[in-house]
């Protein structure tokens, strides 16, 4: 019987990309199948948001090759983003319009989108639909640009920090929002602080510090390190942080 070939959604490869003389990605190299979810962990300033950035073509690495659907970013630019839905951290909503019309309008753009209601309502913002974003809470704000980030019902999920600054419920939510986007066999990628939710929710943990890939394997590796040294998972983080600095 013929084996299904497994697809490569993302392919990083060596990728360095410095601000001034300082490196945020450090010849990286990541691979990311169809269907994986993958929780992209580190410290603030670790090369999180750059390496996002990177994969939608909003930073433009020195050194290095980023493949997206096999397309070619850095030839192509801007040809995967159709298939692709990103929430970025600090993104200004439209204040004066309701989430109904500014989700609306983007689906407008998109060949392609998604039931509209099903983001809604699985992201608990039924009846927040028609006040103005404006006046929202953050974490309702947070919400509609998650909302955004699925309207084209793309392949491939980009999420910088989803859960920062979410309520414990929201956070539930968000997290059933992602069962429901692995059912469906969307690919995934979402940076947290959070190691309790890379683990449980992420089929592949990726570890970065000072731009560089310190782990990269599945969740159960790091639940074992854990048990290993008798501490938390955040300890275990730090275990693989410290061996990256050869202590
Ligand atoms: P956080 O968890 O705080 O969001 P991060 O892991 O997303 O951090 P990045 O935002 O990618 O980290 O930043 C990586 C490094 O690059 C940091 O040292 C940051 O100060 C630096 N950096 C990011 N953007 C710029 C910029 N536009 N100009 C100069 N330096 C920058």
């Amino acid at each position: 019987m013929m084996q299904k070939q497994t697809e490569e959604i993302i392919k990083v490869d060596s990728v360095s990309k410095k601000y001034d003389e300082k490196y945020a990605l450090k010849n990286v190299s990541v691979s990311v199948n169809r269907g994986d979810t993958v929780a992209l962990i580190g410290p603030n300033g670790a090369g999180k948001t750059t390496f996002i950035e990177s994969i939608l073509n909003l930073k433009v690495p020195e050194e290095g090759s980023i493949h997206v659907f096999g397309i070619d970013v850095l030839a192509n630019k801007k040809k995967h983003l159709p298939r692709v839905g990103a929430h970025l951290q600090e993104v200004r909503l439209f204040p004066k319009v309701s989430p109904r019309d500014f989700l609306e309008f983007f689906m407008q753009l998109y060949d392609k989108t998604a039931d509209l209601d099903e983001i809604v309502s699985s992201l608990e913002l039924t009846d927040f639909m028609d006040k103005n974003i404006g006046q929202l809470s953050g974490g309702m704000r947070q919400r509609v640009s998650l909302a955004l980030a699925m309207i084209n019902d793309p392949d491939l999920v980009l999420l910088d920090e989803p859960t920062v600054g979410l309520d414990p419920i929201a956070r539930q939510d968000f997290w059933r929002l992602i069962q429901r986007l692995q059912e469906k066999g969307k690919t995934i990628l979402f940076t947290t602080h959070y190691m309790e939710e890379a683990t449980t929710l992420a089929s592949k943990v990726i570890m970065v510090h000072q731009g560089e890939v310190v782990f990269d394997g599945p969740p159960s590796i790091v639940i074992s390190k854990a048990k290993e040294i008798e501490g938390t998972l955040d300890q275990a983080y730090t275990h693989y942080v410290n061996a990256a600095n050869g202590q």
